[in-house]
C-alpha cells in the first residue's frame, strides 16, 4: 500500500493553494488553453471496479489543437521564448510526438517558425498520418532522423544534433531557442524547468475542483515519459496537500533512473518558485512494468482499455501514453496497491492523434 503521509510534512506546513497560485503567477504566462479543464468522476467505470472511485482529470481538452499536457507547460515557455525574442524554435521527439506537435502549434501563433527533428521509430512509417500529419498542415519543418544508437537516442547526443540545426539558421542571422523533448529537463535555450511549472498549477487548479467537490485525492495517477508533468504534480502536492500521493506511470524509461531525473526536474523547480527544499526521493513514486514491448508499442491490454473507456465513459485513451497509464492504474488496484475507499483522480494528458497512425494495430488486437 502506498503511505499515506509524507514524513516531516504535517497538514499544518502545507502551502495554502493561494500561496501557491501567488508563486506561479511571477512567470509570465501565454492564455493556450481553456482552463480549469474539466474533471467529472468516472461512475460506470468505478462502479465496475467495485472501488476506488477514479475521477479524470480532462488535461486532453486543453483546446490547443488536439489538446494535451504539453499544452499547459507551453503557457509558460512560450514567454521565454518571446522574451529572448526568438524567430525560430527548435526541438526534437520521436516520430507522432504530441510534444512536437503541441509545441509547432503555439509557437506558430506566436510567429515563432518551427523546426521539429523526429528520430525514426521502428514501428511506424513516417507518413503524414496522426501527429505528423498536423505538423505538416502546420507548416512545420520537419526533419525524420534515424536514431543514433538502438532504438533509442540520448538527451545529450539529440540536443548535439539540435545545435548542429540551430548553427544553420544562426548562419542565416535567425535568433534559434532550443528546447529538449518534451519541455522537461532544463536545457538548450530553456534555463528553468518551466514545464514542471505549468504542472504545479495544474494542481493547484485540479485541488481547488476536488474541494470543491468536498474531497481532498488520495492519489494522482498519470502517463509519466520525459518527467515534469511528474515533477510539477509532486510539487503541488508536496506544497499543498501532502495527503495526495502522485504515481507516474513510465511508458518509456526503466524506473530507477527514471525517478532520479523526476527529482532533478522537481528541486529544480523548487528553487525557481522560491519554494524551500521539500521533495524526496521517495516522494517520487514511478511503476515501470506497464512500458511492456516498449515506448509506443501498441499492446493487448492498451487496446482493450482504449475499448473499455470509450464504451463505459465515452472518452477516448491514447495508445503510447493514457491507454498505458490507465491499463497500470486498473492492474495497480488489482494489486491492492489502493484502498478501496481511496478517492483517485486520473489525469488524461491527451496524445489521441497516435491513435490513427496506429490504426492497424488497434484493429488486429480487437478482432
Ligand atoms: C508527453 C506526454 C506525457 C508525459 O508527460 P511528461 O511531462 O513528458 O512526463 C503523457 N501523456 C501524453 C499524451 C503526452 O504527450
Amino acid at each position: 500500500m502506498i503511505r499515506k503521509t509524507y514524513p516531516g510534512v504535517d497538514k499544518e506546513s502545507a502551502m495554502s493553494n493561494k500561496e501557491l497560485r501567488e508563486r506561479i503567477a511571477r512567470f509570465s504566462r501565454i492564455e493556450l488553453i481553456h482552463r480549469p479543464t474539466p474533471m467529472r468522476k468516472l461512475a460506470a467505470i468505478s462502479a465496475e471496479l467495485g472501488g476506488p472511485e477514479i475521477w479524470i482529470k480532462r488535461e486532453d481538452l486543453t483546446g490547443l489543437a488536439f489538446g494535451g499536457n504539453k499544452s499547459r507547460k507551453l503557457e509558460f515557455i512560450i514567454p521565454d521564448m518571446l522574451a529572448q525574442k526568438a524567430e525560430v524554435m527548435i526541438t526534437w521527439a520521436a516520430l507522432q510526438s504530441n510534444w512536437a506537435m503541441q509545441t509547432a502549434a503555439a509557437c506558430t501563433r506566436v510567429g515563432i517558425h518551427p523546426v521539429l527533428i523526429l528520430f525514426k521509430r521502428y514501428d511506424l512509417p513516417p507518413e503524414y498520418d496522426g501527429n505528423m500529419l498536423l505538423d505538416y498542415i502546420l507548416g512545420a519543418e520537419i526533419r525524420v532522423m534515424e536514431p543514433i544508437t538502438g532504438k533509442s537516442v540520448s538527451q545529450e547526443d539529440a540536443l548535439a544534433i539540435v545545435e548542429r540545426v540551430a548553427d544553420e539558421f544562426r548562419a542565416k542571422g535567425k535568433i534559434v531557442y532550443t528546447i529538449p523533448v518534451g519541455g522537461s529537463v532544463p536545457m538548450g535555450s530553456m534555463r528553468t524547468p518551466l514545464g514542471a511549472i505549468g504542472y504545479v498549477d495544474a494542481f493547484v487548479e485540479m485541488l481547488d475542483q476536488t474541494r470543491s467537490f468536498g474531497f481532498e485525492p488520495d492519489a494522482v495517477v498519470h502517463s509519466s515519459g520525459s518527467g515534469s508533468t511528474q515533477a510539477g504534480l509532486v510539487l503541488g502536492a508536496k506544497a499543498s496537500s501532502p495527503r495526495t500521493r502522485v504515481v507516474g506511470i513510465s511508458v518509456s524509461d526503466e524506473k530507477t533512473s527514471f525517478a532520479r531525473d523526476v527529482l532533478m526536474i522537481a528541486t529544480a523547480a523548487e528553487k525557481t518558485l522560491g519554494l524551500k527544499p521539500s521533495v524526496r526521493p521517495d516522494d517520487i513514486i514511478v511503476f515501470d512494468e506497464y512500458i511492456k514491448d516498449g515506448y509506443g508499442i501498441v499492446n493487448q491490454e492498451v487496446a482493450d482499455i482504449t475499448r473499455w473507456m470509450f464504451r463505459k465513459e465515452g472518452i477516448i485513451l491514447d495508445p503510447v501514453y493514457t491507454g498505458k497509464a490507465f491499463a497500470g492504474l486498473v492492474d495497480l488496484i488489482g494489486r491492492g496497491v489502493f484502498a478501496k475507499t481511496d478517492k483517485i483522480v486520473f489525469f488524461h494528458t491527451g496524445g489521441t492523434p497516435a491513435l490513427f497512425p496506429n490504426k492497424h494495430k488497434i484493429v488486429e488486437l480487437l478482432k
